[in-house]
């Protein structure tokens, strides 16, 4: 790996308390080293830092993003990777909400800084946290290109009918409201290897991509070009996640507004932290939700029904909107590893062409492959995402 260094990517995944970064090769994909940083800005921060089989850690206060990246960095320099040294490609950073102004990968500048800084009143949870990590990476780097690639950007072009919201037109133009959707990355990677598995070209492919992991979305693409998703103006809307409840009636909200005295950031709890899998049965993550139903809880069971409810209502409108479907695929945390999710959400759909194989879904096999009978008329994949790598190979693409 050393003899390409010149050609890495530094991948950063910047939250609010957290990062999570790689360093691969955008032509292979070969991670050289990953990493996550946690509980940025409390006592008991903590650094995991692995370079191939080895796993170095730190824990200990850590004030800031920056003063993270830069323990990142000597955790680099410690295991052969002198990041200022190295000649690195690009530094790509997730960036939440891209807005109406960003749909490509973008160099950062001042400008797009600047630009960036106005759009997290759309992104306010994300944004910030996005912009903190660019600002470090570029002080720690001063010579290396930062890149930014946008969770929206793939849903840039939704057809109009698809991406508006009916009401009042003047105040969604004044405001930015429209649907932008999210994962794109994901959405993007996944549909495209969806088609190399097909092994059929990209703009013949009619299919649907779900995105099942903490957060999940749902999109519908026709010949490479997503005409529908789940998430909207922001990362709430759509299907059932594990803080966050997807659709709701709006009117729920105006009422706790007027009956319980909830004000923005109550609301903002509730939607973001207090709902989905975790209001529902008190756990988030879906291990412990299967563990929870294992032992008899009601609570953890309808939690379930109502997500795998919400997953085929967006499955059968987007078998609609779509007509012909030749692929339907599972990726991210539950997507990739809970059969039972991918056997009830398409469960009882034979009339439709849609049929699992469940030895091959049963399968614990972390590769992209087929669970479908080789004869059904709709191939059902589980295709891996790897969004670090899409954003690596974006930016190279970029500077290209
Ligand atoms: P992600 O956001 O893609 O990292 O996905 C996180 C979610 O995937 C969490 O809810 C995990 O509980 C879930 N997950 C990870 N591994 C498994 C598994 N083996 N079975 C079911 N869910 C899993």
């Amino acid at each position: 790996m050393s003899g390409r260094t010149n050609e890495l990517v530094l991948v950063l995944n910047s939250g609010s308390s957290s990062i999570k970064y790689q360093l691969l090769d955008p032509d292979s994909g070969a991670v050289a080293a990953s990493g996550l940083v946690e509980r940025i800005g409390e006592e008991n921060g903590a650094i995991e830092h692995q370079t191939g089989d080895r796993v170095v850690e730190h824990e200990g206060p850590i004030a800031d993003h920056k003063a993270g990246l830069q323990l990142v960095f000597e955790m680099f320099a410690d295991t052969g990777y002198d990041l200022a040294g190295i000649g690195l490609r690009a530094v790509g950073h997730r960036v939440v909400h891209g807005g109406e102004v960003f749909y490509r990968p973008t160099v950062v500048t001042d400008e797009v800084l600047t630009a960036l800084t106005e759009l997290s009143v759309l992104a306010p949870l994300h944004n910030p946290a996005n912009i903190t990590g660019i600002e470090s990476a570029r002080e720690l780097l001063p010579g290396v290109p930062q890149v930014a690639v946008f969770d929206t950007a793939f849903f840039h072009g939704l057809p109009a009918a698809a991406k508006t919201y009916a009401i009042d037109a003047e105040v969604a133009a004044a405001h930015g409201i429209r649907r932008y959707g999210f994962h794109g990355t994901s959405h993007e990677y996944v549909s495209g290897q969806v088609a190399a598995l097909l092994e059929r070209d990209p703009g013949e492919v009619d299919q649907i991509v779900f995105h099942l992991g903490n957060g999940a979305s749902a999109s519908a693409v026709r010949g490479g070009r997503p005409i529908d998703t789940t998430m909207g103006l922001t990362p709430l809307e759509g299907l059932v996640m594990g803080t966050r409840g997807g659709d709701i009636d709006p009117g729920i909200l105006l009422h706790l507004m007027r009956s319980a005295g909830l004000d923005v950031d109550g609301v903002d709890r509730l939607l973001n932290r207090n709902s989905g899998i975790k209001g529902l049965s008190g756990v988030n993550d879906f291990r412990e939700l299967q563990r929870l139903i294992d032992a008899g809880d009601a609570g953890a069971q309808l939690a379930y029904d109502v997500y795998i409810h919400r997953l085929r209502r967006y499955l059968g409108a987007y078998l609609v909107e779509l007509g012909r479907v030749d692929a339907i695929t599972f990726t991210a945390g539950v997507g990739e590893n809970s059969p039972k999710v991918r056997a009830d959400a398409l469960a009882g759909l034979e009339r439709f062409g849609i049929r699992i194989d469940p030895v091959r879904n049963n399968a614990k096999d972390r590769a992209a492959r087929r669970i479908s009978p080789d004869d059904a008329e709709v191939a059902v994949l589980v295709v891996p995402t790897n969004e670090e790598l899409a954003i690596a190979r974006a930016a190279d693409q970029l500077l290209s």
